[in-house]
């Protein structure tokens, strides 16, 4: 028997495609080379916590359709990012806002804080920025860029802020109100019981096969199913044959410490040069663990090279070009979507790229 579809990845495009289609009476496996289901939001229990094992996930959304839709398929609960700044042990609130004023300057008012960002934007006196840093410069002043941006740019870059083009950073949130709240989303939060489990609800009913790579038995899988649904990197399904294209990477770094608290949240960025790692992840604050241990994620940026996890696609002309002609040979392809973050070289948030799954199906499934 022929499935109507083979889904490659069990990531969040994939399992949001397998759930619509199977709804709709159609046959789906799903595979992922993978040992695991839900891609890089995977979450591993350890401890009795929840670790996000691909980098912390918090999900937030102003689509009134993803949202209703994904909370089908898992509840979520009221966590809201707030992320802390140590600078060399000094503690800063993030995003920028009357808190993070008040500790840099004593400022009380919003109209002090205003003032004192101003006078350091005329001070620095720059009028074209040429690079990252005037650019920080000239939209927070000098000290807040000194101490809570450029030691975490320069981690996250590898380069130093004046070798950077300016346009990384078009704006810097600057909030004149006592709020700490990271996303200006609508919806937010952390499905109870963790991601793995809430892909798990939406494959529910449906064959799924981890640890097998399309790549290395295509004709074998071609052969199954009326038509694939592919969500890995488009430059590995053509073989690499127009070069690679390129990523950041990110390295974790886990540690189970025999401890009820280590640092009382869930994300502090480290924003001195000094300090190798760019935060500190703890993932029980996630879910408002009461564990008696707690387990830690030290990230580091790392430079990519083909065979690493590939993180964020890089954004420039080199590598959209590149993409531009993989793209063109995924046209030419029959029977088979290209969709998701690494089938479409695209940074989607969660919310996005289960938009972008659910587009397809309409389409596709109409
Ligand atoms: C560090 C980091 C932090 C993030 N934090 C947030 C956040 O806080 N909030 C937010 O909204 N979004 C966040 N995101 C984005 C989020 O991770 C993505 O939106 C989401 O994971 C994309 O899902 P996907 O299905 O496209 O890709 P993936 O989850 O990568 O799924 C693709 C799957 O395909 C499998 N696969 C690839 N090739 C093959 C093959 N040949 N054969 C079989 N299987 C294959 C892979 O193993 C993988 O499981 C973050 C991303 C990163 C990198």
């Amino acid at each position: 028997m022929k499935y109507d579809y083979l889904v490659v990845g069990a990531g969040l495009y994939g399992a949001v495609f397998a759930q619509v289609a199977k709804e709709k009476g159609k046959s789906v496996l799903v595979i992922d080379k993978r040992n695991h289901i839900a891609g890089n939001v995977y979450t591993e229990e350890i401890e009795g916590i929840n670790v996000h094992k691909y980098g912390a996930h918090i999900f937030h959304t102003n689509n009134k359709k993803v949202w209703e839709y994904i909370t089908k398929f898992a509840e979520f609960n009221r966590f809201t990012n707030s992320p802390v700044a140590n600078y060399k042990g000094e503690l800063y609130s993030l995003p920028f806002n009357m808190y993070t004023f008040n500790k840099m300057w004593g400022v009380v008012t919003p109209q002090e804080a205003a003032a004192k960002i101003e006078e350091q934007k005329a001070a620095a006196g720059i009028t074209e920025p040429k690079n990252l840093e005037e650019q920080a410069i000239s939209l927070v002043g000098t000290d807040i860029y000194e101490k809570l941006v450029k030691g975490y740019t320069e981690k996250q870059w590898g380069r130093p802020c004046n070798e950077l083009p300016a346009f990384i950073i078009k704006r810097l949130p600057v909030r004149l109100t006592f709020d700490n709240n990271y996303f200006n989303a609508l919806y937010q939060g952390i499905p109870m019981g963790g991601y793995t489990k809430m892909v798990e609800n939406l494959l529910e009913g449906i064959e799924v096969r981890v640890g097998e790579d399309y790549l290395e038995k295509k004709a074998e899988y071609d052969a199954m199913a009326e038509k694939i649904v592919y969500t890995g990197a488009i430059d590995a399904y053509f073989d690499y044959r127009l070069g690679a294209l390129e990523y950041r990477s990110v390295r974790f770094e886990n540690e189970v410490l025999n401890m009820p608290n280590f640092q009382g949240n869930a994300a502090v960025n480290y924003t001195d040069a000094e300090t190798p790692w760019t935060r500190i992840i703890e993932h029980k604050w996630f879910e408002f663990g009461d564990q008696p241990k707690t387990v830690i994620s030290r990230e580091y940026s790392s430079e990519w090279k083909l065979g690493d996890e590939p993180y964020y696609p890089v954004n420039d002309e080199k590598n959209g070009n590149l993409y531009a002609e993989y793209k063109k040979l995924a046209d030419a392809e029959s029977n088979i979507i290209f969709g998701g973050r690494l089938g479409e070289y695209k940074y989607y948030d969660m919310d996005a790229v289960i938009a972008s799954a659910l587009d397809m199906c309409e389409k596709e499934l109409a």
